[in-house]
């Protein structure tokens, strides 16, 4: 039988996974969480509602490549808000930092994602996770009309997973139908010069970004990416220029999680952001990504599911950005016993 490197890669990762005492924490971490029934799938649209509550999902990706999954982790669904921190990254790197400062702030506001409200002094939007922040980077997407900043939009995720992704249609059109709040925003942020007059294109490009469709294992390729400077592991391909991973996950730190960002800092430590499609992204600095879909969330708009296995995961290997504890496992003996992918 020919096998190509591609295959091997991906030969040797499920391989190496199924002898990986962390493949088996993944594992239990899966059956622990399973049975839960607590939180309910987002409805605001009737796409999103939906969603089967039982779908789950963990994917772990190291910055040298290794893969762990277990649950439903090749399911689509929309990325939602989790767009919000790549697209933050991206307006970056077609702007600079500067020029993006003085259009969107860093501050976490403490109130819902969807909260009309600016700094009252600079007229910014506190922070480019929640709405208003991410309909102001959105319009700071370069392109020449919507369909190239689409396009580039695209791309960009493109170079984060290694696959191409689609939009999903009926979301994308149900979001842009009752966007009124969206909207409202978007013409306050106009009233006060924030953002351009070019409305309808940006939104669409909001709502679209929003409606991209990932799943779990994609996520663990995003955040791996962060987590390894900016390159995708698996590709090799570059997705942000090195110098604003930072930017993009200390954002992802302070106001990732919605309202609930600060108490995410305190208990698991990691740059993440969610989705309210059921997604969370998490990033382990040099370390690994995390990816984890299972789509009924608690009052905050957060998978709880997500959530719990972050938590885990962050106490039981001691991988709180500020921990300084002997964690109970050694992350390094549980996943870096076997071959690297690199090795091919
Ligand atoms: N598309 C959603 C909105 O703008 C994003 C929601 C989310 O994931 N928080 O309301």
């Amino acid at each position: 039988m020919m096998v190509d490197k591609n295959n091997l890669h991906s030969l040797t990762s499920s391989i190496q996974a199924v002898a990986s005492p962390f493949r088996s924490y993944l594992n239990e971490l899966y059956e622990k969480y399973q049975p839960l029934k607590e939180g309910a799938v987002a409805d605001y649209i009737p796409e999103l509602a939906i969603a089967n509550p039982d779908w789950f999902g963990i994917s772990v990706v190291t910055v040298d490549g290794q893969i762990f999954e277990v649950g439903d982790c090749s399911k689509l669904f929309t990325i939602q808000s989790i767009s919000k921190a790549f697209i933050y990254g991206m307006a970056i790197e077609d702007h600079g930092r500067d020029y993006v400062w003085t259009k969107v702030s860093v501050e976490p506001t403490g109130e819902a994602f969807n909260s009309i409200v600016l700094d009252e002094k600079t007229n910014r939007p506190y922070n480019p996770m929640v709405n208003a922040g991410a309909i102001a980077t959105a319009d700071l997407i370069k392109g020449n009309g919507a369909t190239e900043r689409l396009k580039r939009t695209l791309d960009m995720f493109r170079r984060y997973t290694g696959r191409e992704h689609d939009i999903n249609v009926p979301v994308f059109l149900s979001e842009k139908a009752t966007g009124n709040r969206n909207r409202a925003i978007a013409y306050l942020m106009l009233n006060f010069g924030m953002i351009s007059d070019r409305i309808d294109e940006t939104l669409d490009l909001y709502f679209q970004q929003c409606s991209i469709m990932v799943n779990g294992h994609d996520l663990a390729v995003m955040a791996a990416t962060l987590a390894n400077g900016g390159v995708n592991p698996i590709t090799g391909e570059r997705a942000i220029d090195e110098r604003y991973v930072q930017d993009v996950i200390s954002v992802m730190l302070t106001c990732g999680m919605y309202d609930a960002s600060g108490e995410w800092a305190y208990r698991v430590g990691m740059p993440a952001k969610s989705g309210v499609g059921g997604g969370i992204t998490a990033v382990v600095p040099g370390k690994l990504g995390i990816g984890v879909f299972s789509p009924p969330l608690d009052v905050k708009g957060n998978s709880i599911r997500g959530i719990k296995v972050c938590e885990d995961i962050s106490r039981d290997f001691g991988l709180h950005l500020f921990n300084v504890a002997k964690p109970k496992h050694n992350l390094k003996d549980w996943i870096e016993g076997g071959d690297s992918v690199d090795a091919w």
